[in-house]
């Protein structure tokens, strides 16, 4: 399975990182090395001192596909999660600096967090993070610049789908570093999807 992602898909995350509004969606693609389920703790990797959470909506693959129409799309998802886009702020921000690739600052192990899938209901949902039993990130469907369905048209005509696939949607604003011993909680409304310790 590949993990696509989607980044800069909210004005506000986009303003907070001093970044432009994009005018189609950014694409990165995460290995499968870099999954992290089942509550399992992240284990702060040596090679970066700024590590940040980024909560995203995440979607699940339900078949095969290729070139989707919109109109269609939403027949390609099997559930949806939150999870978790870990970023190494600092080295991506040398990549930015240099113009290089984002993968050793985003597609590292266990950079992946995801949680339980829910069935996907088709309508605006809130989302929240929690950091130490307090809430620091929210977001909500709606503020996305590029819809659900939108994202898995678009990604589909340069990657085919299968089966199992996931699609992270992108951030809202409120990202932040993490530390070991923070122990981090993912809601869609007021469903616990995962926790995840920082080790
Ligand atoms: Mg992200």
């Amino acid at each position: 399975m590949k993990i696509i992602c989607i980044g800069r898909n909210y004005v506000n995350h986009a303003k907070e990182m001093d970044s432009l509004v994009p005018s189609e969606p950014i694409v990165f693609l995460k290995p499968d090395t870099a999954l992290l389920k089942n509550n399992k703790p992240f284990y702060y990797p040596d090679f970066s001192k700024d590590i940040h959470h980024e909560l995203e909506l995440v979607i699940k693959i339900s078949k095969n596909g290729k070139n989707i129409q919109v109109p269609f799309a939403h027949k390609y998802i099997d559930g949806i999660s939150v999870g978790i886009d870990f970023t190494a702020r600092d080295i991506q921000q040398i990549c930015k600096e240099k113009g290089l690739p984002w993968e050793k600052a985003k597609a590292f192990d266990s950079s992946a967090v995801v949680g339980t899938f829910i069935s996907y209901p088709n309508k605006e949902l809130n989302f929240s993070l929690k950091k130490n039993g307090e809430i620091i990130q929210e977001g909500n469907s709606k503020n996305m610049i590029f819809s659900i369905d939108y994202i898995i048209s678009y990604v589909s005509k340069y990657f085919t789908l299968r089966t199992g696939d996931l699609i992270y949607t992108g951030t809202p604003e409120g990202v932040g570093p993490i530390a070991k011993g923070d122990k981090l909680e993912g809601f869609i409304a007021s469903s616990k999807l995962f926790t995840c310790d920082i080790k």
